[in-house]
């Protein structure tokens, strides 16, 4: 018998109810493991986050990078909280991790799930979408400053800093996934009209890179046109691609718009696999929810699936995806899509089919 593959994951909860649905996670994907018996996966659990900070004053181990590159993959829970000003968690964690392993790539599915609600009575078969948001630069280049400091003429300036190279990269990827999907159609949102530098280079570099893939057929649209139509027309949209903070925004409204947050995942992706790779649900820390046992860990088990997709376990991926899919139309559903179970009910159901499969 050939010898499984092993994969080692830096399991790093954070703050809120990331351990909650981290935890969750953990207890699912493990079974997963232990059923298909294709694969082998240890998560070693990693502390930092805000308690980390209040006791070594940083949000990460100075070594945080060389520690997370001897993983094959990472799964964050949530950062933040309500006594830290958020740009200090944000910087100190997710932000200065995802610039310097190039995670460049941030994609965010977001579908329906049957047994829930899409909020918009126009999607009648409910919303199929990918989201691609340039993750390493644009708007949260962290460029910037101010003066004049506590004066009523005080100034600051934050500046959006994009290359030709970091958007090709970008625009590059999201025709390849627009491509792996059925539709092959590819939005491009920039805000070209009022913004005549880095958004008009967006388009230039869009129009170029669209040569290499004649079979994907795309258009360009402004972010604010683009918040109506995924509201008014959600049918005429696939995969979108766009900046750091467009598609930020972009993906809370998608999450919101397939039924909530609560089940959107994130794959934060080195697309040349020099760096590992990291997962983790597009929702925060959510401290009103936190300790209650109610948060919905669905979003961490697709960012799972998510990484077990990327690590090579496509099948075990659509199965474990399968399975939720399942215990969401049976109606085991935590409150936020308008059920009554528990966080740990949602565990329970998904094991119970998960275990099914064997
Ligand atoms: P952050 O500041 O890190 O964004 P947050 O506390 O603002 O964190 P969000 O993720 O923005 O939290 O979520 C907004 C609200 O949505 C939360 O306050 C919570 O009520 C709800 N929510 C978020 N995630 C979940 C979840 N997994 N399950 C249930 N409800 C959730
Ligand atoms: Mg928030």
């Amino acid at each position: 018998m050939a010898s499984q593959p092993s994969y080692r994951i830096a399991s790093i909860p954070g703050d809120g109810i990331g351990p909650e649905v981290v935890h969750a996670t953990i207890q699912v994907v493990e079974t997963l493991a232990k059923i298909l018996g294709t694969f082998q996966i240890e998560f070693t659990h990693i502390p930092w986050g805000t308690k980390y900070y209040k006791q070594h004053g940083r949000y990460a181990a100075e070594d945080c990078l060389e520690t997370l590159r001897q993983f094959d993959a990472g799964l964050f829970g949530a950062v933040g909280a309500p006594d830290v000003p958020d740009h200090l968690s944000l910087w100190g964690l997710l932000l200065a991790i995802r610039g310097p392993l190039q995670l460049f790539a941030n994609v965010r599915p977001v579908r329906t799930f049957p047994g829930t609600k899409c909020p918009l009575n126009t999607a009648t078969e409910g919303i199929d979408w990918v989201l691609v948001r340039e993750n390493s630069e644009g708007e949260y280049s962290g460029q910037g400053g101010r003066s004049h400091v506590g004066q009523p003429w005080e100034a600051a300036t934050e500046v959006a800093m994009f290359t030709r190279v970091g958007i090709e990269r970008i625009i590059r990827f999201a025709f390849e996934t627009a491509q792996s999907r059925p539709r092959r159609h590819l939005t491009v949102v920039t805000k070209s009209n009022s913004m005549r530098n880095g958004m008009v280079l967006w388009d230039e570099v869009a129009a170029a890179v669209a040569h290499d893939f004649p079979d994907v057929t795309w258009e360009k649209m402004l972010v604010d046109a683009m918040t109506v139509r995924m509201v008014a027309k959600p049918q005429s949209v696939d995969t979108i691609v766009g900046t750091n903070l467009h598609m930020d925004i972009l993906s809370d409204l998608a999450a919101a718009l397939a039924g909530s947050i609560g089940v959107a995942p994130s794959s934060n992706l080195d697309p040349t696999r020099k760096n590992p790779s990291l997962f983790e649900p597009v929702h925060g820390s959510a401290f009103d929810i936190t300790g209650k046992g109610i948060a919905n860990p669905v979003a961490t088990f697709w960012s799972a699936a998510e990484m077990l997709s990327w690590l090579g376990e496509k099948d075990a991926a659509v199965q474990l995806m399968r399975c939720v899919e399942r215990v969401c139309a049976a109606g085991t559903l935590t409150p936020d899509l308008g059920g009554s179970a528990d966080t740990q009910g949602v565990v329970d159901a998904v094991c119970a089919e998960i275990v099914k499969l064997g």
